[in-house]
């Protein structure tokens, strides 16, 4: 991923394609049945990069989310179905899952750039197929899934297993950034644990999810496994965190969702993972290869307009490598053009929404109130959609609002450091700590400063890749828990302690 992450507009070449995608009014999913909800209200989703409505889509109230916690329910107590399936045939459901994103992959990736504004680049590149790629990592587990078996010191003669067992009903509500991609990490695993779901997509962008709830008809998931409930975030999501029929929240989002979700889920006891925001550290080291450095570090920030929880959004460079490594940054930043994301060659597509744009752009005018200064970008694109040009803030110090709190929009902020030790000082410093970067061609020091470094996740001399298979997560404000690999298994099962007596 990092290297095409570095390409400029200039260096693609595409090929234009007509659209597949019909979005169709959405309704709600429950019990394997596509329903409007008992209301029979609806709210609009928009396209983000015309301001024009794609289609309306059922709002779950309280009762609807009712209902989806009792199929729910009943798919996970109820029949052999589901969680007595045999697991090699649970595999194979999630196996087919993976297949049917594959054959519907064109369609995917324009209903998801309708959607959010992304570049159908990223789209059909990175977020449709790595939704294919987590199914068909997670098909792997289901057969593997095991308990140990425990030396016992407590006296006499016993045998001491364990079993893991799926949890039950997962509420599991997601942001709005990358929806497939996240209805992937949370929905794949879970599933090959054996649990039942009850998943609310971000009200920007349901699309994609209720496409695939078609596509789980398709694989042959049994009703109730798999539901979806579109709808709001103080409503449709605050009734799943307050359902006593559910047994685990997983949550993508913001920091502040994240605590209210863990005080409301504290009154029932309910399993919690929050995978929060960021505000990632990209260290350059003035030994690195600062040309790379600066490329990728482009895609650490503008990758997704920035509305990514692991964004390199504070670039700290040391000062004797600062001119060398900005001169790359900036000049390749100037180049980024955005553009309608449905053009194969655009490289940066819309904000999600006016009101995200505004937030963004008034972190441009706290920065140059603070001292600031703005050397690239700064302002919006034009009148229609939400287009921001890329924007480097230069002469940021680590105390400022806009290294401290979290833009998720393409704005760098960037900090020089003198020596080493400042520079991992002040990358720690930080309410956050889901990602960072480092970059340096001293093995010994990139090793020591992994070590150091408070994050969740630590690239080196790249930035931004995830993999299925390896754990991802947070520290402190950032959140708990961690997704994907063998991680996200724990995630979603219960360990159940058998004792067995064999005194004579
Ligand atoms: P958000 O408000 O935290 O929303 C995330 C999800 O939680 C959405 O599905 C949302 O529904 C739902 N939600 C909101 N309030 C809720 C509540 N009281 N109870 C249960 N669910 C609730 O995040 P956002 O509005 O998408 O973005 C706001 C900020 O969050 C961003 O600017 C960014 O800083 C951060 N963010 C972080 C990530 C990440 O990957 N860590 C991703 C996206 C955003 P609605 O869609 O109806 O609001
Ligand atoms: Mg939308």
């Amino acid at each position: 991923m990092p290297e095409i992450l570095t390409q400029t507009s200039e260096e693609i070449s595409v090929e234009l394609k007509p659209a597949k995608a019909k979005p169709k009014p959405g309704k709600l999913f429950i019990g394997g049945e596509f329903v409007n909800a008992l209301s029979a209200r609806t709210f609009e989703t928009r396209n983000p990069a015309t301001g024009e409505v794609i289609t309306e889509v059922a709002e779950a109230g309280p009762e609807d989310v009712d209902l989806a916690v009792r199929a729910a329910r009943k798919a996970f107590e109820e029949g052999n179905t589901w969680r007595k399936m045999n697991p090699r045939d649970r595999s194979r459901l999630l196996w087919k899952l993976s297949e049917l994103i594959r054959a519907n992959a064109e369609e995917l990736s324009e209903l998801e750039t309708l959607d959010t504004g992304k570049p159908i680049f990223e789209s059909s590149r990175f977020d449709i197929p790595l939704s294919a790629e987590c199914f068909e990592y997670y098909a792997g587990w289901p057969t593997k899934i095991a308990g140990e078996t425990l030396a016992n010191s407590s006296g006499g003669e016993a045998l001491v297993y364990t079993l893991k067992e799926p949890i039950g009903v997962c509420g599991q509500i997601i942001p709005w950034n990358f929806p497939l991609q996240m209805l992937a990490w949370k929905v794949a695993p879970a599933l090959a644990c054996g649990n039942t779901i009850v998943l609310k997509p971000a009200e920007q962008t349901p699309l994609t999810a209720l496409r695939f709830a078609e596509l789980t008809l398709e694989a042959g998931l049994p009703p109730g496994v798999f539901n979806v409930v579109t709808g709001f975030g103080p409503t449709t999501g605050k009734a799943i965190v307050d359902h006593a029929g559910v047994d685990k929240i997983a949550f993508t989002g913001s920091v502040e969702v994240g605590k209210a979700i863990m005080r409301g889920a504290a009154n029932t006891l309910k399993r919690v993972s929050l995978e929060l925001g960021g505000k990632s550290p990209n260290i350059i080291f003035a030994d690195a290869d600062l040309e790379t450095a600066a490329k990728f570090a482009l895609g650490g920030i503008f990758f997704n307009q920035g509305e990514m929880c692991t964004a390199g959004s504070r670039i700290f460079v040391e000062e004797a490598g600062y001119d060398e490594f900005m001169s790359v940054l900036r000049g390749r930043a100037q180049k980024m053009v955005a553009g309608d994301p449905l053009h194969p060659k655009t490289r940066l597509g819309s904000l999600i929404s006016q009101e995200h744009l505004d937030r963004v752009l008034n972190y441009v005018t706290i920065g140059r109130n603070e001292g600031a200064s703005v050397s690239i970008g700064g302002e919006r694109i034009g009148t229609k959609g939400y287009f921001m040009k890329p924007t480097v803030l230069e002469d940021v110090t680590n105390s400022m609002r806009v290294a401290q709190e979290e833009i998720f929009g393409p704005v760098a902020s960037v900090i020089k450091f003198r020596e080493p030790e400042e520079g991992i000082r002040e990358a720690n410093n930080s309410e956050f700590g889901l990602a960072a970067a480092i970059w340096t061609r001293d093995i010994k020091k990139a090793h020591l400063m992994a070590r150091r470094v408070k994050a969740g996740t630590v690239w080196i001399n790249t930035i931004s890749t995830t993999d299925n298979a390896v754990p991802f997560g947070g520290y402190k404000s950032s959140g708990f828990g961690r997704e994907l690999g063998r991680a996200a298994i724990d995630l979603y099962t219960e360990t159940k302690t058998v004792w067995v007596d064999l005194n004579g």
